[in-house]
């Protein structure tokens, strides 16, 4: 199955409670899907077989899978930087592994790009940290290389310059950027649109999701809302994306799940207004 450029998905899950069900989407008509991965006993060669024939059943193409670990908590940004990712020190080695299994994962369901929050990199380039960080990197992106996959990071935790700085030092010809704008706003770590245009040519996936900025950008969390709602000038970042050529799915993210039937309704609206900004801006 090929998708027609700008095709819509939506971001969900099996079981780790991030993004919509399998099932939602489905009643939502989008064609693709991002998949946050099922934990560890979900990995399995049935598993996989299982999930692809419902894909294929609805008609629905699986376009990235992200990874995710047990510990990992986004309850605030000093808990973040704490526990999210391959970064933190004390679980770096067995998410890395983890990781890797994902990547393996991935492969049986035939697909050729996992994504992740690699974590808060740490800021000074000369540091040891930073090294073995990037190096940790560079297996991740080896290991995926030879599952004849892409790495794509999420944006967001990162200023746009610190992730290309990041990106260049790794060195890997198989590491790309998810693009996330809301988070550039969640984060504090910048304005989404001359992010998008700096690091543009690494953008191979992206999320359309919206925020508002906190009034403490950096130190407290901005706010998600809904598409259309917040901070992310939809209409520009579309129009940003042309500029930059990319042509991949638009892949709608609102991390809701404790309410999924307004977080459905949400969706379906962002669907609409994603449906008429691509009229309007691609042909
Ligand atoms: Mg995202």
């Amino acid at each position: 199955m090929t998708l027609a450029p700008w095709s819509l998905g939506v971001f969900t899950s099996i079981d780790a409670g991030l993004g919509v069900k399998l099932e939602v989407a489905k009643e939502l008509g989008v064609p693709s899907i991002q998949l946050h991965t099922p934990h560890a006993d979900g990995r399995t060669t049935e598993a996989a077989q299982r999930f692809l024939s419902k894909l294929k059943d609805y008609g629905i193409e699986l376009t990235c899978v992200f990874g995710g670990f047990d510990g990992e908590s986004y309850a605030d940004i000093p808990t973040v930087e704490r526990t999210i990712g391959l970064v933190p020190r004390e679980t770096r080695a067995a998410r890395l592994a983890e990781m890797k299994e994902i990547s393996d994962f991935t492969r049986l369901l035939g697909c050729s790009v996992i994504g992740l929050h690699v974590g808060v990199v740490p800021h000074d380039r000369s540091s040891k940290d930073y090294q073995e960080v990037i190096e940790i990197t560079r297996q991740l992106c080896d290991h995926a290389a030879n599952n004849g996959q892409a790495v794509h990071l999420e944006t967001g935790q990162e200023t746009a310059e610190a992730l290309l700085h990041y990106i260049e030092d790794a060195k890997r010809k198989n590491l790309f950027i998810n693009f996330d704008p809301a988070n550039m706003i969640l984060y504090g770590t910048g304005e989404p649109i001359p992010a998008l245009k700096m690091v543009g040519h690494y953008v191979r996936s992206v999320h359309c999701k919206d925020g508002t900025w906190s009034d403490k950008p950096g130190v407290t969390w901005g706010c998600e809302v809904p598409l259309g709602k917040g901070d992310v000038d939809m209409r520009a970042y579309l129009s940003t994306l042309k500029e930059i050529g990319y042509t991949g799915p638009l892949t709608i993210e609102r991390e809701i799940p404790q309410e999924p039937e307004r977080q459905k309704a949400e969706i379906l609206h962002a669907t609409g207004l994603l449906e008429q900004l691509r009229k309007e801006i691609l042909t």
